[in-house]
């Protein structure tokens, strides 16, 4: 009987499960969309039940799509959209409020207290991340601090927390099993990033009670297994847990040091795998931890861009000047330039390597020759100036150059951005076959635990390589123009 591996991915806007066979190659695919709510101006939340009942429906949908019945299914692998924080009551199963989103400022004031009080250094000593309402903590302090009765449940033990992926594997075993892995744990501010453990210091500066918080494990493990009412009294083991950039690397095959990818998803992640060493950041980067596959454990510098394939989104749903994401590509290639015109995404402030949370998006360079193509261009080109700006820091970090990136994400499809970005990166941008990487690296840490691939079956074939094609002053130029754009709206 033929085998498979199923990936569970997560992600802020969408669910999806993707079926995968012995060769890599997705079997079936099904993708629910999720809700995001905005119920005050920088606040972004979803519902916690929908997250799993989503999960629920892509599971079901894509088993019945591909006919695979759940026996044939060796184990599960969950990659999930990180920071993102629940909090749940341990007996009724009920998320005590709204799942806060990593995208969310609402904890902007508690973050501005934790600076004012002097935590900046140990938290960027022992999490390698730094104080931001991007991250789990406050966002944890925040629930508490504003739920009626959540801190004294919380001190009294009935109350669990945890991230997306936390929150699945409960839900998915039963209410049971309360886990996150070392990858999803290193984003949550409260995780030592040295000795792997959740920190007691920080806990007790954030005044966070130990008890809500699951169990950190590897990242290639064997969690438990799903509940047998799930998978018609199949119960399939599920053998990785990873955040969703983490899992973006591994699927990308970065498993050297110095290897790096981009992920254009809802926002846009560039990481690079350090090895075995924290590479400690001077110019805002974060010191993630990738994997841990046994006793071994992976780190990586980051860069975290907050708002990315999101534009296009809101350029569709709000401004309506695209119909889909699909004909940017086209729009932005009419026009042979934006005539000056850049678009500074800073919806919610800017992550690396600028960390403003106070300003907000700009268009400048506007003229009465722009059109909306223009606009798409720009929205585009905005896309790739901040992937530079994060390889900039990178390369200065880590002292390592590299002639190449690997690509994936939503955004990834469209050529104009991938050729531009190799433009403006001067160097060879590649994206693979399967654009699913996320959900495959998930699929590849899982099916590494159960032994249905080794590490050498996991080499993937290219789609297509984007060579540079400007010349360093033109290049020298149009960057010099988004610093520019940046400065104006981090000065407004
Ligand atoms: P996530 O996993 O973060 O939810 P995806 O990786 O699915 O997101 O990427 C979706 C994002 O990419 C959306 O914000 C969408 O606007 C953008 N996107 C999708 N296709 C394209 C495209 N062809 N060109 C530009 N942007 C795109």
């Amino acid at each position: 009987m033929e085998k498979f591996i199923m990936a569970i991915d997560q992600g802020t806007t969408s669910t999806r499960s993707i079926i995968f066979d012995h060769n890599r190659n997705i079997v079936a695919m099904s993708q629910k969309e999720t809700n995001l709510f905005y119920p005050q101006p920088g606040w972004v939340e979803q519902d916690a039940n929908e997250i799993y009942l989503s999960t629920l429906a892509v599971c079901m949908d894509v088993l019945s799509k591909s006919s695979i019945e759940a026996n044939q299914i060796c184990a599960i692998g969950i990659s999930n959209q990180r920071e993102t924080t629940i909090l749940w009551d341990k007996k009724t199963g009920l998320p005590i409020y709204h799942a806060i989103v990593w995208q969310s400022k609402q904890t902007d004031v508690i973050c501005d207290e934790w600076k004012e009080k002097g935590y900046e250094e140990i938290v960027k000593k022992k999490t390698g991340m730094r104080i931001d309402p991007y991250f789990s903590a406050s966002k944890i302090a925040w629930i508490l601090n504003h739920v009626p009765q959540a801190r004294e449940k919380a001190e009294k033990g009935e109350l669990l927390f945890g991230t997306v992926d936390s929150w699945l594997v409960w839900k998915l075993t039963g209410q049971k099993i309360h886990i996150t892995d070392v990858s999803n744990a290193s984003r949550t501010l409260l995780f030592n990033i040295d000795s792997c453990q959740w920190d007691e210091e920080l806990l007790s500066v954030f005044d966070i009670p130990k008890s809500i918080l699951p169990e950190i494990k590897p990242t290639s493990y064997f969690y438990g297994n799903t509940m047998p009412a799930i998978f018609l009294n199949e119960k399939i083991p599920i053998c990785s847990v990873v955040g969703d950039q983490q899992a973006a690397l591994f699927g990308q095959g970065c498993f050297e040091k110095g290897d790096v990818k981009n992920t254009y998803g809802t926002g846009g992640f560039m990481l690079m795998n350090t090895g075995n060493q924290i590479v400690r950041s001077q110019s805002g980067l974060l010191s993630t931890v990738a994997w841990q596959i046994g006793n071994e454990v992976t780190y990586a510098l980051e860069g975290s861009i907050f708002v990315s394939g999101s534009l296009i989104k809101w350029l569709r749903d709000e401004i309506k000047i695209v119909h889909s994401a699909l004909e940017t590509e086209e729009m932005a290639q009419s026009v042979s330039s934006c005539n000056g015109l850049y678009i500074v995404p800073a919806f919610v402030g800017l992550g690396a390597p600028y960390w403003n949370d106070k300003c907000r998006a700009a268009i400048v360079g506007l003229t009465f020759g722009t059109n909306q193509n223009h606009m798409v261009r720009a929205a585009l080109e905005s896309m790739a100036f901040q992937s530079k700006d994060v390889l900039h820091s990178m390369v200065k970090d880590s002292g390592v150059s590299f002639t190449s990136i690997k690509v994936d994400g939503g955004a990834a499809a469209n050529n104009f951005l991938l050729q531009f970005q190799s433009d403006i990166l001067m160097c060879d941008v590649k994206r693979y076959k399967i654009n699913e990487l996320t959900a495959l690296g998930a699929a590849f840490l899982a099916g590494l635990n159960c032994g249905y691939w080794t590490k050498e079956d996991l080499k993937m074939e290219l789609d297509y390589v984007f060579k540079p094609s400007r010349s360093k002053e033109n290049v020298d130029q149009i960057y010099a123009g988004w610093k520019r754009a940046v400065k104006a709206c981090m000065t407004f």
